[in-house]
């Protein structure tokens, strides 16, 4: 079996003005970066503006397995399985970190048959949205510390500074640091932060930005630290804002580019959804319901933090309505869930299926909760054995619940097309009554419990001292009726990554809560989730080498 990466690479693929022209959009509408990759001009979000919305679909998980379950190459997958039965979809996904592209768990293009390309660009660089938004960040935390040492007329408080440096790159020891050693020309001595890029404040605002006034608007409230007397100073107070929205000036606009079998890619922006609200740029979501009948789009890990943050926090933002569900599912995640260790995940085990499908049946009655429609996918590895298969198609069935096997990864779009019809099925004969699980009305508390005992099925929730006051400082500044992000493991349902399953009994730790006042939630932090993750012992980067004449290899 090839790799993700040699398929990649042979793909033939076709100029973007060809792919761009599939979606109507002509050549002067498009900023190009070489031949494959494109942004779309400000002029076509407005052309466009007018059109009518297609249909929305969301792609989403059970708990994973540390090496992902498919999500995305499920979502690209269908994507072409639509082109394949003629209907015009379009891909609505997130640009990769390269964290995980050097930690654990390698690319995020999709893999085998259903992939987008140009692979290495996209995992690597790719049109630089990550780098300007790590420069903003990091512009922010410049100009706070030189207010600082310029006489701090603010009078911040160096102990109550909340913004933190970012750089998109797993790397512990950036995690708790101190900055300013040296002489008094050098800074003032204070204990600083690290957090990977893809959880920076301003990665969710570029995300949730509906245009460059409302992106000015954001970056303006971010809040970066309290003053000597309790007072939040933001980066409109540090006259940041102007410079910053400079430099995304380009990042805001949505990148295009294809699957193999050329279905339109749009990608943007790329929040984690254990440590940020884990969806692609609202701009992207809006401007493919735009240009497409069908709109594809994927929310990261498992549906307690992708799915649950889309619904709670993108939807009810954007004022988006999806249409369907669909639900991926892995025999492998299933026996991980059911105890089985990692090694051993390729070995029929019937027992351990029955045990770890709870998670499974969790997760459906966890979406159901939100009105839309499910249907669930398996998606097929070569390792799984008929009677797996059969027991998860039987076990969906018994419960009234649309199933669809997906060989996309072996065989591209012709693989999904069981998927696709059952999608196509579910989008013409189901009606979708989306609402999202709590009010804006509610206290932040309530909403975390909220979130806790219906999506995770915790008893209750437990909080820090430290989150207790933050949560009521955050109320007395006015954002009580922002929704939560919640910061969890991806791993298990609760906030503990050792409880397999569906667990049962357990109480989530609220450890830590910040106001994100630009991107417009409140995030609680549970168990030992961290903001800046490290490297493994043996990391991806260990295998990524580049041959003389220029070509990646290693990437997966
Ligand atoms: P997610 O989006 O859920 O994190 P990905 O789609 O990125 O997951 O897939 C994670 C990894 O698993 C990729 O390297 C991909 O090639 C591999 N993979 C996905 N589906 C299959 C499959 N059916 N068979 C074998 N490998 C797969
Ligand atoms: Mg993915």
């Amino acid at each position: 079996m090839k790799s993700d990466i040699q398929i990649a690479q042979e793909a033939k693929m076709v100029h973007i003005k060809e792919v761009a022209s599939s979606l109507n959009i002509q050549e002067d509408d498009l900023e190009l970066y070489g031949k494959y990759k494109a942004k779309f001009s400000d002029e076509l979000l407005s052309k466009i503006e007018s059109n009518k919305n297609g249909k929305l679909v969301l792609v989403t998980a059970i708990n994973p397995t540390p090496a992902g379950e498919g999500k995305t190459t499920t979502s690209v997958g269908l994507g072409q399985a639509m082109g394949v039965l003629g209907k015009k979809a379009c891909l609505a996904l997130r640009e990769p970190s390269l964290g995980p592209c050097f930690g654990i768990k390698g690319g995020a293009a999709g893999g085998g048959y259903a992939q987008v390309v140009p692979m290495e660009d996209l995992n690597l660089h790719f049109t630089g949205d990550f780098h300007a938004i790590t420069s903003a960040n990091n512009l922010l935390a410049a100009m706070l510390d030189n207010h600082i040492q310029q006489g701090n007329t603010l009078g911040i408080d160096p102990r109550q500074i909340v913004w933190k440096r970012c750089l998109d790159m797993n790397d512990r020891a950036l995690r708790n640091i101190v900055v300013g050693l040296g002489s008094k020309m050098d800074g003032m001595v204070r204990e600083d932060h690290f957090v990977i890029t893809v959880a920076s404040e301003i990665m969710a605002i570029l995300c949730l930005a509906d245009d460059m006034h409302d992106l000015k608007k954001r970056l303006g409230r971010i809040i970066v630290a309290y003053s000597f007397d309790g007072k939040p100073v933001t980066a409109d107070d540090l006259q940041a804002t102007g410079a910053m929205a400079a430099l995304l000036k380009d990042a805001l606009k949505p990148n295009l580019i294809q699957t193999l079998e050329h279905t339109p890619a749009i990608v943007h922006g790329g929040p984690f959804a254990n440590i940020a609200h884990g969806c692609n740029s609202v701009r992207a979501t809006k401007a493919s319901m735009k240009l497409a009948d069908i709109t594809i789009t994927e929310a990261g890990f498992g549906a307690d933090l992708g799915a649950e943050k889309f619904f709670d926090i993108k939807c009810r933002m954007a004022g988006l309505k999806p249409d369907a569900v669909v639900l991926v599912a892995t025999v492998r995640a299933l026996k991980y869930n059911g105890g089985v260790p990692k090694a051993e995940l390729t070995t029929e085990n019937l027992d351990a299926l029955k045990k770890g499908i709870v998670n499974l049946e969790k997760h459906i009655e966890n979406l159901q909760k939100y009105g839309v429609p499910v249907v669930v996918t398996l998606n097929s590895f070569v390792t799984d054995t008929q009677a797996e298969t059969d027991f998860v198609r039987d076990f969906c069935q018994e419960r009234g619940c649309e199933f669809a096997l997906s060989e996309v990864w072996e065989k591209g779009g012709e693989g999904g097309v069981e998927l696709a019809k059952k999608v196509l099925y579910v989008l013409e004969n189901k009606e979708s009554n989306f609402k999202p699980l709590y009010e804006d009305s509610l206290s932040l508390k309530d909403k975390i419990k909220t979130v806790a005992t219906e999506i995770y099925g915790a008893d209750d929730v437990t909080y820090s001292p430290a989150a207790e006051k933050e949560l009521k400082r955050i109320e007395e500044l006015g954002m009580g009726d922002f929704p939560v992000c919640m910061a969890k493991t991806q791993y298990s349902l609760s906030d503990d990554q050792t409880k397999l399953g569906r667990p049962e009994g357990f109480n989530v730790n609220v450890r830590e809560v910040y106001a994100s006042a630009g991107a417009g939630f409140v995030v609680a932090v549970t168990g030992s989730i961290m903001t800046m993750p490290g490297l493994p012992k043996q990391p991806a980067a260990n295998n990524i080498d580049v041959t003389d004449d220029g070509v990646i290899t290693g990437l997966f």
